[in-house]
């Protein structure tokens, strides 16, 4: 098996730090995509469809389908391939390596529909960061969904970043590590991350990732509100501009975003060293049960 490979300065993203980029060689060859999925054609994406032979039966897609035109996304058949190939080859791992716990019939609400309700925060050919991407979200669906981005997925565990690398679209660069030890500071336009760490810690690990004027926007659930918005982080140069829910549709599942605008650069010290963020992560002011 080959070593996993340095990403060298010259591949690696504008303005990160190289970390550990695993080479596609070692990655197990997958079932269905003998192509790449999408190319790249002077700036723009075109998406193949695999060869004769090797087309899936769509997968219905509902749930998915019905954020895409909620937010005016045409998807062409060839994304639905893509998205149908992903899914498939995701639980297909998933039987001898532990990616996911969402059941496989409820993969299209939860994973790709879940994961394309944060598009709405990224602007057209925006940079965008996942922290935290495990298999692949909101990463993959967004960037299958949104091809005008440009997406950084950052995750520390190798067997998914594994995964991740065999199977992203070429909108994704995947990148192994942790991301309070790279340095990407203020290069990205939209950072987000799902199911990451509790709140502070996750907007410690994404402030100063994100350039002045741009979005971080975590996925929360909407038993966070009151914490997202009281939780003191001005310090890290960013400021609460909206609370944002969307349900999931199809089911009765809502996602709280917590919409925080860069303002300030985020200052040297943060993020602090895992072990410091730990100890005394940022949390809410929480009124005191009974007061009020
Ligand atoms: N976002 C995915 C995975 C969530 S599990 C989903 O919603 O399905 C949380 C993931 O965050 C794990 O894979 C873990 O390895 C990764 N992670 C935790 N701390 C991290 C850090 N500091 N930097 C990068 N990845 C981290």
């Amino acid at each position: 098996m080959n070593e996993p490979t340095k990403i060298s300065s010259g591949n690696s993203p504008a303005g990160v730090t190289p970390g550990i980029r695993l080479s596609i060689a070692t990655a197990k060859p997958t079932t269905h995509m003998a192509e790449p999925i999408l190319t790249r054609v002077s700036g723009v994406i075109d998406f193949k469809l695999p060869r004769a032979g090797t087309l899936l039966p769509d997968m219905d897609l509902q749930a998915l389908r019905a954020v895409a035109s909620r937010l005016g996304i045409e998807l062409a058949p060839a994304q639905i391939q893509a998205l149908t190939a992903f899914v498939t080859d995701l639980y297909a791992t998933n039987q001898t390596t532990n990616l996911t716990r969402v059941p496989e019939g409820e993969a299209d609400a939860m994973h790709l529909a879940d994961s394309l309700l944060v598009a709405e925060f990224a602007k057209r050919h925006a940079r965008v960061l996942d922290i935290g991407a495990g298999p692949g979200f909101p990463a993959v669906p967004l960037a299958l969904c949104r091809p005008d981005l440009d997406i950084i997925a950052v995750e520390a565990t190798s067997k998914f970043a594994t995964f991740l690398s065999a199977h992203c679209p070429t909108n994704v660069e995947v990148v192994n590590g942790r991301a309070e030890e790279l340095d990407g500071r203020e290069t990205v336009d939209l950072v987000t991350g799902r199911a990451l760490a509790p709140l502070g810690i996750q907007l410690e690990l994404s402030a100063a990732w994100c350039k002045v004027g741009g979005l971080v926007v975590p996925f929360r659930t909407p038993a966070e509100r009151e914490a997202c918005a009281t939780i003191n982080i001005g310090v890290l140069g960013l400021r609460l501009v909206a609370l944002e829910e969307r349900q999931i549709p199809g089911t009765d599942v809502v996602r709280l975003f917590p919409v925080y605008e860069k303002v300030r650069p985020t200052p040297a010290e943060y993020p602090r060293p895992w072990a410091r963020i730990k100890a005394r992560p940022f949390s809410a002011r929480l009124p005191k049960p009974g007061s009020s």
